[in-house]
This record gives structure tokens, C-alpha cells and sequence, in this order.
């Protein structure tokens, strides 16, 4: 609009000279070098502003000639530069989709034609690692931790490697590095508490939990169950650090943050006895097991109540069952109390319980075997019992949630796939042909 008004405002003001200057006619007398030029003032005016058209002509010429080359040169370097970012894009497309040749041409592509070495660094260690090359992709990783705006990414890379090929030194530390650069990543405040909880930091495991909850929410992760294991392990490792009453004091803590783990109930009341505190000993057994009966809690409350003679025992067993009556753990404990105190109608009539109920294990048929025998002397019946028992039900262990190993004791990680948390004691599945429950490390060879 500006530019219109312009040229119509030169238009009038040349149509404006024009006219003044037909109307003023003039003589203009040029000498210059031996030259004379007469002539009017008009075709003076008119020859200049011919001359003036023309050097405005020539200058836009002459640049150009000047401007050209630089023009064409940047068609042709965006010209490359989409064509890589293509061959980039591409290749990114190929390793999500695990096409390992693909995603190695459209690398070499793109690096070709990018000349931008950081850009393509990720995808070259992508690329290698679909390749099965994890040394070069490593390389890749390392190179990538000089770029401060790569160096996150390639922290990952190298965390990742650690993980796989099960280095947690050297994950731990990564880790650690990767969360000082990005506190906000909810993957890696879980993978900074997985390592630091395996590597028995437990101390550095509840600061990671407490920054796990902050970014996931309370529900998740930051559990009084995941709580009392960080207490558990830090009571462990204050014993270890030799610091008893530290020790007590984060077993405590464990207990009464989730006081069904069983696994904190027994060592607080294994160090209330070492501490000859038996009446609190017994309180903790006790409430554990009105929680969640455990096999385990049975032969500390015997040492709990001081107990040794069969009578007393099956006394005991019945003020602890009493916590949570008609469990079928507490009728085996009783069966085999009353057994071992020759009280043949109260071991079948517990057995009877629990097999009515449905809990045909092994270890109800072992008994049932165990008390034929000894109260009648009866091998043909204990055969049978024992031939029953030899197909029976695996009784409840320690099995891994996510990978179905088995363990004879909890710890908080699995043994064989070190996941966190996933030791649950349940029936392991597939496990009949075993002729011992507790054989371990026993490794399933399918999870059902
Ligand atoms: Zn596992």
C-alpha cells in the first residue's frame, strides 16, 4: 500500500517537472574537452534521468552476478540437509522397528549428508546396538556425554548396557550422574532406588524412594510396604555397620510400617531374644502371624516362650493360632505339635481341617504318613500317605512374582532376575515332580 501512494506521489511529481519544464524551456551550453553541446534544458533533464535508469539497471545486474553462487549453493546445502534429515528420520523408523540393515544405510546416509556428527550419534548407537555391535555402541554413548546437550542421552545409553549385562557398579554410578542432569525423570528415580536398594545403600535407597514418591505420587512405589523394606535393609545394614541398638530401632521402624512382612517380624523378634526381651519377642510373633501366618514364626515363638517340652509346645501353638483362628496354617503347626506330643486325635483332627479345606500338599500328606505310622505302626497306610504326597501339591514357598524362581528365604530382591518386591510366598506352579519343596535354587523353566 505504502509502496502504491509512493509511486503514484513520483509519478505526479515527474509529470509535474515534465510539464514545468515545457513550460520554462531553457538553453543549456555544455563545453568540456573540446566538446560543445548545446541544447534545451528538457532533453538535458530527459538524458539524465535516462542515465540514471540505466546505472540503476547495470548495479541490479552486477549484483546478481555477485549474489548467484551463494544462492545456489544454499538450494543445494537445504537441498542435502532435507535429504538427511530424511535418511535420519528413516533410520530412527528402522530401529523401532528392529530392521538392522535398514536402520545401518540410512545411518551412513545421513551422516554423509548432515556432516553433523551429534545429531546422528544416537542413531549410530541405536544402530550398532541392533547390530549386536554393543561395543561400538558404546563408544557412541561415551562420545555422546561430551555434547552437554547429548550427555543425558547418553548417560541412558551407557546405563542401559550396564543393566543388561548386569554391571550395577557401574549402573549405580551412571545413574546417580543421569539423575543430577534430569531429577525429574520418573523411570530413573525407579532404576536410581532399584540399584541403590540392590547394592544394600539402604540409606541412599529411602532418599531415592522418598524422590520416587514426589514424582509418581504416594501410591506408587513410596508404599509403608516398600518403606519398611528400606527400613528392614537399613536395620541390616546398621548391624553390619556395628551398631545394635540402631539396628533394633529401623527393625522396629519396618515392623511397624507394614507389619506383615514377615521377614522384619523375624528379626525384630530374633533380637528381642538375643536381647531377652521375650515378652516382646512373643508380641511380635504374635501380631505377625494374626496377620499373615508364616511357617518361619513358629519356631521363634518357641524360643520366644522358652519352650521345649511337646506339651508346652502344642500350649503355645495354640495361644498363637489362637491370633488367627482356623488358618490352614495353624492347623498344620498344631497337627505338628500334637504329633510330636503323641496326641494322636488332635493331629487328625487338624490334618482332617486342613485337607478338607483343600489343601492337599505334600507336606499334609507327609504328616498324615507320619502319624499312620506312628500312632498304629501302619506302613501300608503310611505308603499310601507317601504315595499321595510324591504327586501332591508343592506347599507354599518363596516365589518370584515376575520370573517364578523359588527361594527358601525371602529377600528383597530375586535372586535370579533381581527384581524388587517380588518375592511372594504362594504356590510355585509346575513344581510336583519335585520330591523337595525347599531344594534350592530351583529354577522353573515356565511361568503359568
Ligand atoms: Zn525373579
Amino acid at each position: 500500500m505504502v509502496r502504491i501512494i509512493l509511486f503514484l506521489i513520483a509519478v505526479a511529481a515527474l509529470a509535474w517537472g515534465v510539464i514545468w519544464v515545457t513550460d520554462n524551456p531553457g538553453d543549456v551550453s555544455l563545453n568540456w574537452g573540446g566538446w560543445q553541446i548545446e541544447t534545451s534544458a528538457g532533453v538535458l533533464a530527459g538524458g539524465v534521468v535516462m542515465l540514471t535508469i540505466v546505472a540503476a539497471l547495470v548495479y541490479r545486474f552486477w549484483l546478481f552476478l555477485t549474489r548467484a553462487p551463494g544462492q545456489i549453493g544454499s538450494a543445494y546445502r537445504e537441498r542435502r540437509s532435507r535429504k538427511g534429515y530424511k535418511a535420519l528420520t528413516k533410520g530412527m523408523v528402522a530401529v523401532a522397528a528392529g530392521d538392522a540393515e535398514e536402520s545401518r544405510r540410512q545411518v551412513q546416509r545421513a551422516d554423509g549428508l548432515l556432516g553433523e556428527p551429534p545429531l546422528t550419534l544416537l542413531l549410530k548407537a541405536q544402530s550398532a546396538q541392533l547390530n549386536g555391535d554393543e561395543k561400538a555402541a558404546e563408544t557412541f554413548f561415551t562420545t555422546m556425554l561430551e555434547e552437554p546437550e547429548m550427555e543425558f542421552l547418553g548417560l541412558r545409553g551407557l546405563l542401559n548396557q550396564a543393566i543388561k549385562r548386569g554391571d550395577d557398579v557401574a549402573a549405580l554410578e551412571l545413574a546417580r550422574r543421569a539423575q543430577a542432569l534430569k531429577p525429574k525423570s520418573e523411570w530413573l528415580a525407579e532404576t536410581l532406588f532399584d540399584l541403590e536398594a540392590r547394592a544394600g545403600t539402604w540409606v541412599a535407597a529411602e532418599d531415592a524412594l522418598k524422590h520416587m514418591g514426589k514424582l509418581t505420587g504416594p501410591s506408587k512405589g513410596e508404599t509403608k510396604h516398600a518403606q519398611a523394606i528400606v527400613a528392614l535393609g537399613q536395620s541390616l545394614e546398621a548391624e553390619k555397620a556395628g551398631d545394635p541398638t540402631k539396628s533394633m530401632k529401623l527393625a522396629e521402624k519396618a515392623v511397624s510400617l507394614d507389619t506383615s512382612l514377615t521377614a522384619a517380624a523375624k528379626r525384630l523378634a530374633k533380637i528381642y531374644i538375643h536381647r531377652g526381651h521375650t515378652k516382646k519377642a512373643q508380641g511380635t510373633v504374635e501380631k505377625a502371624w494374626g496377620l499373615s501366618p508364616h511357617p518361619d514364626l513358629v519356631e521363634l515363638y518357641y524360643t520366644a516362650c522358652k519352650v521345649d517340652n511337646p506339651f508346652d509346645k502344642v500350649k503355645a501353638m495354640e495361644a498363637l493360632t489362637s491370633h488367627k483362628p482356623g488358618h490352614f496354617e495353624g492347623h498344620i503347626a498344631l497337627a505338628e505339635a500334637a504329633l510330636e506330643a503323641e496326641l494322636w486325635g488332635q493331629a487328625r483332627t487338624h490334618l482332617g481341617a486342613v485337607m478338607e479345606a483343600g489343601h492337599e500338599t505334600r507336606k499334609v500328606f507327609s504328616l498324615m504318613a507320619a502319624l499312620e505310622e506312628q500312632e498304629h505302626g501302619d506302613a501300608n497306610q503310611a505308603r499310601h500317605w507317601l504315595a499321595r504326597a510324591a504327586v501332591a501339591d508343592a506347599d507354599s514357598a518363596w516365589v518370584c512374582a515376575d520370573c517364578g524362581y523359588v527361594q527358601a528365604d525371602w529377600s528383597a530382591h530375586c535372586s535370579k532376575c533381581n527384581g524388587f518386591d517380588t518375592m511372594h510366598w504362594t504356590v510355585p506352579q509346575g513344581l510336583h515332580m519335585l520330591s523337595h519343596q525347599h531344594e534350592t535354587p530351583l529354577l522353573l523353566t515356565s511361568k503359568t
